[in-house]
């Protein structure tokens, strides 16, 4: 599989450090508030690269963290009159249950942040230690000169950069001893959450999260580390400058970003009154039409997000389902079930789909022409398999459907569980009906249940169902 390297600028070969695993950290959101279709992108991107390199037969280690001590989390906890702790915690709950929705998997470990001070303080010690870092009065700095291959990921002119951000060390605002030097440690301000460290009271700083939680949950050199393209500076250079200098190993060898969502063809922001979260397009739509929508584009372009663009995701998206929902309807009112010997010859044209949907996606995750390749076999499907097909024909042909799409993630079977829970209720509500004399209302349900193809039938017992 070939894998753009942000590191190289180029498309390499993935090999990992160990054969048949993958180790890979993924920057989380930082939790203020229900999660945007922004934050979603590279949730979506990244479990589909963790999907697909577990149906390749990886065994994947997947991290990815939660930023749970922030100005912005302190600030909501403040207008709210509640600990930061209860913002942060309201609003990793809703991102898990968000995240479910779109079908992005739990990641093997989720840490947070404010579980990991330890860690964060010993590493910055050690930075000390190697001469990396230095304190001024309760701040500690990253010394950046001092580590030569600073800006290596995001191939920046430092000396452009530094010049700059000189006028800050001129004003004085800055205590530090060069423009491009971070923070990996800050004071305590009145009324903030604080731990106790070596240079007083105070809080990590938000790079020196990654490199802690990253090599306590998968070690100190790692196979891939991804998130948007806005990371790539400061964020992931700092994160690369603190790793490498205290573990003295390379850190991360495959570097992905991705590309940023434009709402209207503009940049999403609350200012301009173009932001949705995921909560609120999900009221809407269901979610794995975003999903959906994610993976027909490449995912280091850039992707607009507009009305149009969701509702031509929801309909093409309905096509695989609804051709899924004719093969099972297909494969029930089956008269033969075993293969005649040209759906024999037909089913063996199949494996083309498969192999060009992995061709595909093993050219740097190129999930737009996945999907064609899906829509393909849909087409075949939906001209090969009918009324006299046998019971085998069309199982078959359902599996792959449902198999291809799920190496994308995209769910296109609508759940025999769902639909039947969903009868029990109409036919509870329609009970409720006729007990109050409702007689009408108990009418009309029975009618949309016929429409679905469930004919009703009073027994003694009880309202029985079938499917007409
Ligand atoms: P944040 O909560 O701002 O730290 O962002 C969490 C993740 O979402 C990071 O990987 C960001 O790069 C990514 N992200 C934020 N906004 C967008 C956007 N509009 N498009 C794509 N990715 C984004
Ligand atoms: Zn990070």
């Amino acid at each position: 599989m070939k894998l753009y390297n942000t590191l190289t600028k180029k498309k390499e070969e993935f090999v990992p450090l160990q054969e048949g695993k993958v180790t890979m950290y993924v920057c989380g959101p930082t939790v203020y508030n229900f999660i945007h279709i922004g934050n979603a992108r590279p949730m979506i991107v990244f479990d589909t690269v963790r999907r697909y390199m577990e149906y390749k037969g990886y065994e994947v280690n997947f991290v990815s963290n939660f930023t749970d001590v922030d100005d912005k989390i302190i600030k909501k906890s403040i207008e709210e009159g509640v600990s930061a702790e209860e913002v942060s915690e309201r609003y990793i709950k809703e991102c898990k249950k968000d995240m479910a929705d779109m079908n992005v998997k739990p990641a093997t470990t989720h840490p947070q942040a404010t579980q990991e001070i330890d860690g964060m303080i010993a590493m910055i010690e050690t930075l000390m230690e190697k001469g990396y870092a230095y304190d001024v009065n309760g701040t500690v700095y990253f010394r950046t000169r001092k580590f030569e291959e600073y800006g290596k990921l995001s191939h920046k002119n430092l000396d452009d950069l530094r010049s700059g951000n000189r006028s800050l060390l001129v004003s004085g605002e800055d205590q530090k001893e060069d423009p491009m030097d971070f923070v990996l440690w800050k004071p305590k301000k009145e009324g903030e959450p604080f731990w106790v460290s070596p240079w007083g009271e105070g809080r990590p700083g938000w790079h020196i999260e990654c490199s802690v939680m990253a090599k306590k949950y998968l070690g100190e050199e790692i196979d891939i580390h991804a998130g948007g393209e806005d990371l790539i500076f400061p964020h992931h250079e700092n994160e690369i400058a603190q790793s490498e200098c205290c573990n003295g190993k390379t850190f991360a060898h495959y570097w992905l970003h991705n590309g940023f969502l434009n709402i209207d063809n503009r940049k999403m922001s609350k200012s301009l009154g173009n932001f949705f979260t995921v909560r609120e397009i999900g009221e809407q739509y269901d979610l794995q039409v975003l999903r959906f929508f994610m993976l027909s584009a490449h995912y280091r372009s850039p992707i607009n997000f507009s009305r149009e663009i969701m509702e031509s995701s929801k309909n093409a998206l309905e096509r695989i389902v609804t051709a899924v929902s004719n093969l099972t309807h297909l494969a029930q009112e089956a008269a033969v079930d075993v293969l005649s010997d040209a759906e024999e010859k037909l089913l063996a044209e199949i494996p083309v789909y498969r192999k060009k949907l992995e061709d595909a996606m093993d050219d740097d995750l190129n999930t737009a022409d996945a999907i064609s390749a899906i829509f393909e076999l849909v087409k075949f499907a939906n001209t090969n398999a009918n009324d006299a097909s046998s019971g085998a024909f069309v199982t078959a042909l359902k599996k792959e459907i449902v198999a291809l799409s799920d190496v994308l993630g995209l769910q296109v079977e609508k759940k025999e569980e769902n639909l039947d829970a969903e009868i029990e209720k109409m036919i509870e509500e329609r009970q409720a009906a006729r007990k109050a004399r409702d007689f009408k209302r108990a009418d009309e349900i029975r009618d949309e249940l016929l429409a679905q193809g469930i004919i009703l039938e009073d027994t003694r017992e009880g309202v029985k169902w079938k499917r007409a």
